[in-house]
């Protein structure tokens, strides 16, 4: 009976879930720090722990704000076929094109990236201690949604073409599995981006590339590999889920030839180069000074009441996922 509850509680996350899994989300974030240069490292570093964990704010947003899921996903080939020239790529003459409700429907990752950066480098103008924390770490988060694959494409949990789950698979299972042990988050230093949307745009139209190859080669794993190995019932947090197995879990990453890592690395260089673009289009101000200030009582009660929220809401819709 539990088993049965459990397998239905994980089907339900598979088709809520749409970003990078919070242990990969929060990776990337972390990882981004160490490409700053030094102006900026005397800051982000001691504020690492803040930037890891609240990576995944943006998602627990997604159950009190309406808004909030458009921002994380784009379903480009709603526009037609790559590299969709249908679509502008100006905010201002999407909207004429398609109207400002048909763009939320289909997602706006590209678009609000750019809100961000904007945000982002307003904060480091106004040397405002808080604001530059938010939105480093919430733009890191936008950004390495960008970069996967089912973020930009209508089949994004597989759910056209029957295979629920791959969604939490590519971007969850993968990366907990073999982050750790296999992939190498060694990738050097941040660079100043001239055109941030071009940037981003090109980001998308990869990851809307790669897309097929995410869905065809699960597909062509699954009818090779033995059913019975496909999924495995596996200790987690206490509790007996079913998932993946191990053994299907690195067959794919390998069919894939490090498409999950590349793209991960590439999250982690986009995120860094971001920030420092803001900082240096703000004029490079002087961090060390805000180096000793914390969050307001406010700020506290706002994090605490947006966890509160989530964790109510999770609880009351019986899921069971970090
Ligand atoms: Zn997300």
């Amino acid at each position: 009976m539990k088993k049965i509850f459990l397998l239905v509680s994980l089907l339900a996350i598979n088709t809520q879930c749409f970003c990078w899994g919070f242990y990969a989300h929060k990776k990337i974030n972390y990882y981004a720090v160490f490409l700053l240069p030094p102006q900026m490292l005397l800051f982000y570093k001691p504020h690492i722990d803040f930037i890891t964990e609240h990576a995944t704010d943006p998602d627990k947003r997604r159950y009190a704000v309406a808004a909030e899921g458009a921002r994380h996903f784009i379903d480009i080939d709603h526009y037609g076929k790559y590299p969709f020239e249908e679509l502008p790529h100006q905010w201002k003459d999407a909207v004429k094109k398609f109207g400002a409700d048909t763009l939320a429907s289909y997602g706006i990752v590209p678009w609000h990236i750019q809100t961000m950066l904007g945000r982002l480098t307003k904060a480091f103008k106004e040397k405002n201690f808080s604001s530059i924390l938010k939105n480093s770490t919430e733009i890191g988060h936008y950004i390495s949604d960008a970069h996967v694959p089912l973020h930009a494409s209508e089949n994004h949990n597989g759910q056209l073409t029957n295979q629920k789950g791959i969604h939490a698979f590519w971007e969850s299972r993968v990366p907990e599995l073999l982050a750790e042990k296999k992939f190498d988050f060694f990738i050097g230093k941040a660079v100043y981006i001239k055109d941030p949307q071009k940037f981003i745009w090109e980001r998308v139209l990869e990851s809307a590339n790669a897309a097929d190859s995410v869905l065809k080669f699960e597909k062509k794993l699954s009818m090779q590999f033995p059913g019975d190995k496909k999924f495995a019932f596996e200790k987690r947090n206490n509790l007996v889920i079913k998932q993946y197995s191990s053994d299907y879990t690195i067959a794919y990453d390998k069919m894939l030839n490090g498409m999950i890592e590349r793209r991960m690395r590439q999250s982690i260089f986009a995120i860094a180069s971001f920030w420092y673009t803001a900082w240096i289009n703000a004029g490079q101000p002087d961090l060390s000074s805000l180096s000793k200030q914390s969050f307001s009582e406010n700020d506290l009660k706002e994090f605490e009441k947006l966890n509160d929220d989530w964790k109510n809401n999770k609880a009351a819709k019986g899921r069971e996922h970090e």
